[in-house]
């Protein structure tokens, strides 16, 4: 594993200067390349998926070329140098969360995935396909699974099905106004027959920050697990899942600049040991016969098949980046960032930004839709004027509906973002505003 680059904005422990995150674009092939042209795009769409940094590329390409082999088969040391690695980025990703141990941290495709692990081993421990431990999860009719209106579409489906297989009752928060959801919505709504709460620790269209610890500790009082969608959280704040109590977390990769095919669950060990694996096969074993298959510990419990490997090491390395700069550091700067994005939309007439205007509530990201534009309209309008945005649902279709209306225009940002940006996004909006007619006086 190369060591990470060392630059001035990596070592200093002072604020994030324009200078520093000029040196750190510079670390990004993909900066580097669009930088040089006239109009260089200003990409704001970390959320969706983030640009990774030659450390990572180059984790993976080193891998590659020097060390690939297929993990934990085999007894060559090609085959331990592979696992290695492997095994090594494991531990870097649950220190980076605050895990006591590796073998809490599952690798997945995507966070998607990551939950879908944990909503289909809790629906195999009530089909009769369970491990020891497996009663815990147990789900009777009126049994009730709690989710928030505000949910990713990942964080929701997989719900809706595991309520209908079960027989349990998905009851949901709803938001408020601004697409918000307190801690005592959340009081109100666990009930002692809450067996599950699922929950975003950061809302990917209010950017909304859920006060983890409180709700974990009420969800505990009354008996149900915790599921956290940690996607936009992990990239852009120090997390310790440890710390915060939660029990299951999921979070991607490729929004942490990192690549893609990679995704983490979070784990307690004694919840992970208890969850029957929803996909099965090779590597995830200890005995099979013709009738039956004894599994593995967690996590290798849940990760049958070829792993991708690459991507762990490549992951691996975005850890080690991000550490290098100081996620505290880099979150103070994202801060400033979302100060300025916000402020440009709300006092631009006609902007309405979904989410808290109150910046200390919120994270790494904006959506906003213009009165009398569609978003669609409003994105491509954007793309002209070479900013990249997210337009559209957001995979948050109850959330928009919630909010009266069907889609909206999501600005994101991360440690390498500008001023620049952030304002040429703003700038782009009122364009838009002028362009389809859609201006309105203050
Ligand atoms: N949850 C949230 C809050 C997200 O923002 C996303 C990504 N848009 C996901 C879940 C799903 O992540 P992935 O597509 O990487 O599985």
């Amino acid at each position: 594993m190369p060591a990470p680059v060392v630059t001035p904005a990596h070592t200093s422990a002072a604020a994030l200067s324009a200078a520093d995150v000029a040196l750190l674009r510079a670390e990004f092939p993909y900066f580097a390349a669009h930088d040089e042209l006239d109009v260089a795009p200003a990409y704001l769409d970390s959320a969706a998926t983030s640009q990774r940094p030659t450390l990572v590329l180059d984790a993976e390409r080193r891998f590659l070329e020097s060390s690939n082999a297929a993990v934990h088969r085999g007894t060559s040391g090609a085959v331990g140098a592979a696992t290695e690695a492997f095994e090594g980025a494991r531990a870097t990703v649950a220190r980076f969360v605050g895990a006591e141990s590796a073998d809490q941290i599952v690798w997945a495709e995507n966070a998607t995935d990551a939950l879908n692990i944990v909503a289909l081993g809790i629906g195999e421990a009530n089909a009769g396909l369970g491990v020891p431990g497996s009663e815990r999860y147990a789900l009777d009719t009126g049994d009730e699974i709690l989710i928030t209106e505000a949910e990713h579409h990942a964080n929701l489906i997989p719900w809706q099905r595991l309520a209908t297989k079960t027989g349990a009752t998905l009851r949901y928060i709803p938001v408020r106004a601004d697409g918000t959801w307190t801690l005592d919505d959340a009081r109100a709504a666990l009930t002692e027959r809450t067996r599950v709460f699922a929950f975003a620790h950061v809302s990917n269209v209010t950017g909304y920050v859920a006060p983890v610890a409180e709700l974990v500790e009420l969800a505990h009082a009354v008996g149900a697990i915790t599921v956290v969608d940690a996607c936009q959280s992990v990239p852009h704040l120090p997390v310790n899942f440890t710390e915060l109590g939660v029990d299951f977390a999921a979070f991607s990769g490729h929004k942490m600049l990192g690549p893609n095919g990679i995704g983490v669950l979070y784990g307690r060990p004694e919840l992970l040991d208890a969850l029957p694996p929803a996909r099965t096969g090779g590597s995830a074993i200890t005995k099979v016969t013709m009738e039956t298959a004894l599994f593995m510990p967690a996590p290798q419990r849940f990760e049958p098949g070829t792993q991708p490997v690459s991507q762990a090491v490549g992951l691996g390395a975005a850890v080690s980046f991000m550490e290098a700069i100081g996620v505290a550091r880099a979150a103070e700067r994202e801060h400033e960032l979302v100060e300025r994005l916000v402020a440009g939309i709300v006092e631009t007439p006609g902007l309405r930004l979904l989410g808290p205007a109150d910046t200390s509530q919120r994270v790494a990201l904006a959506a906003v839709s213009v009165d009398g534009v569609h978003a669609h309209d409003v994105g491509q309008y954007l793309d002209e004027q070479g900013v990249l945005v997210r337009v559209g649902h957001h995979c948050a279709q109850p959330l928009h509906r919630a909010l009266g209306i069907t889609s909206s225009t999501r600005a994101s940002v991360h440690v390498t973002t500008t001023e620049d940006e952030v304002d040429r996004f703003v700038d782009a909006l009122r364009g838009a505003q002028r362009y389809f007619g859609a201006e309105v006086s203050a």
